[in-house]
């Protein structure tokens, strides 16, 4: 099948005079016959389902059509995209160990990273998404365990050389996490250039409509874990009868440990019913994402076009500095557009407050089109320096372009530039 299909039939497959769309199972736990067969699960949770803290039919369903997306091996959803990153991460970190990230990243992420994993004892070494691999070999140390970056950067808009981050990871038996969350699989499939783990936050174009928030971990089941130790993957895990979860799952290990032991005890699962809205997002993506692709770019060439604006950022333009790794990895740039409006915060300000159309939010990636300013919001903790190096501006307005017509996008636009003048 290809993406649009899978789309509408990746993960469920109904049997004769079943539900045509995925149902919602409602439902906290599951009915065995006997205690032995209850014993059975508990031997080996996979073998079928025990409770909705870390597994249920639809959100599974899900799970299945992201995996099938995104051409992995398994996938677990969490119930947001920060969650999906921490999982992955602890997954295979311990106090101690180190990772080493792009420094242009999502706010959110940048937070985790600098400051909550260090006071677990997880230390971020940063680098520049650009750095070459000689600069991006000396930032790992003994004690590093991931390499993490975004495939287009929230909100810098950086491409992220995948295939040149998963040759030094290679080389040094470690895995590339990506956050695939702009791209979606239907723009970039990280898997096919070298990365071992994907992450979403599912609460932006995958869901689309602003409706849930989630995320996704995918596997590619294609890493070899047994080059150099990852404690609780290639070590036995007491709290399920000392087995090792690589030797008893093989390419599957780092998903179902994630499930198995991680899910299991810090529950971040997502209900049902989210899962559910999440799958009516998903069945669209495809078609979705073309037309963002679409409006973003009319609107980015307008942008460029106008007097008031100093700098547009979006890999889709033919002079971005990320036009060439744009035009290898991604099928199209997403929808996201960052800008830097000429004056500095005060006319962003004043630009915002003006659109009509468009609305204020703190999300992106919505059906309908909307602006933030990420030097004010979701990269607020940062200082200067921080700010200079996640790429953010004071004059920046990161516009998620939507499916509006882009006539009235490029209205909208148009008038409350005519507001700042
Ligand atoms: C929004 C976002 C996240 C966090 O996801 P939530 O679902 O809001 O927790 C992580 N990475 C990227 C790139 C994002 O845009």
């Amino acid at each position: 099948m290809r993406d649009a299909t899978k789309c509408l039939h990746s993960g469920y497959v109904p049997g004769n005079a079943d539900p045509r769309v995925v149902p919602i199972v409602q439902s906290t736990t599951y009915v065995y016959d006997s205690t032995t067969d209850i014993g059975d699960v508990f031997d080996d949770p996979m073998k079928s389902l025990i409770y909705s803290r870390f597994g249920n039919p639809t959100v599974m369903a899900v799970e299945n059509k992201i995996a099938d997306l995104e051409g992995g091996a398994g996938a677990l959803c969490t119930s947001s995209g920060q969650a999906a990153i921490l999982l992955a991460v602890l997954n295979i970190c311990c106090s101690g160990d180190s990772i080493v990230s792009s420094t242009k990243i999502y706010g959110g992420t940048s937070n985790l990273f600098s400051h909550t994993l260090r006071q677990q004892g997880i230390e971020c070494i940063f680098i520049d998404p650009d750095a070459t691999p000689d600069a991006i070999q000396a930032a790992i140390r003994p004690n590093t365990k991931l390499l993490f970056g975004e495939t287009i950067a929230n909100p810098a808009l950086a491409v992220l050389d995948i295939e040149r981050f998963a040759q030094v990871a290679h080389a040094n038996h470690l895995p590339l996490v990506v956050d695939n969350t702009f791209a979606t699989p239907i723009l970039c499939k990280p898997f096919d250039y070298g990365a071992d783990v994907i992450v979403h936050s599912t609460s932006k174009y995958m869901d689309g409509h602003a409706v849930q928030v989630g995320g996704v971990i995918v596997d590619s089941g294609k890493f070899d874990w047994s080059q150099r130790p990852f404690t609780g993957l290639t070590t036995p895990d007491p709290s399920y009868h000392g087995i090792t979860y690589v030797d008893k799952y093989g390419p599957a290990a780092f998903i179902v440990k994630a499930r198995m032991q991680l899910m299991r005890d810090f529950g971040a699962y997502p209900a049902a019913h989210s899962a559910f809205l999440l799958n009516l997002g998903l069945e669209t993506l495809a078609l979705r994402m073309e037309r963002y692709c679409e409006n973003a770019l009319a609107v980015a060439n307008y942008l460029k076009g106008h007097p008031l604006v100093e700098a547009v950022l979006y890999p889709g333009l033919a002079d971005d500095p990320y036009y060439p790794l744009a035009s290898k990895y991604l099928k199209g740039a997403s929808g996201v557009i960052s800008f830097v409006i000429k004056g500095g915060k005060k006319n962003a300000v004043t630009f915002m407050n003006s659109l009509r159309l468009a609305s204020n939010e703190v999300h992106v990636a919505d059906i309908r089109t909307c602006v933030l300013h990420p030097a004010s919001a979701t990269h607020r903790q940062l200082n200067e320096k921080q700010l200079a190096e996640a790429g953010v501006l004071p004059g920046m307005i990161r516009l998620s372009v939507g499916l509006e017509d882009v006539e009235d996008i490029l209205e909208d636009i148009d008038q409350a530039f005519s507001a700042v003048i």
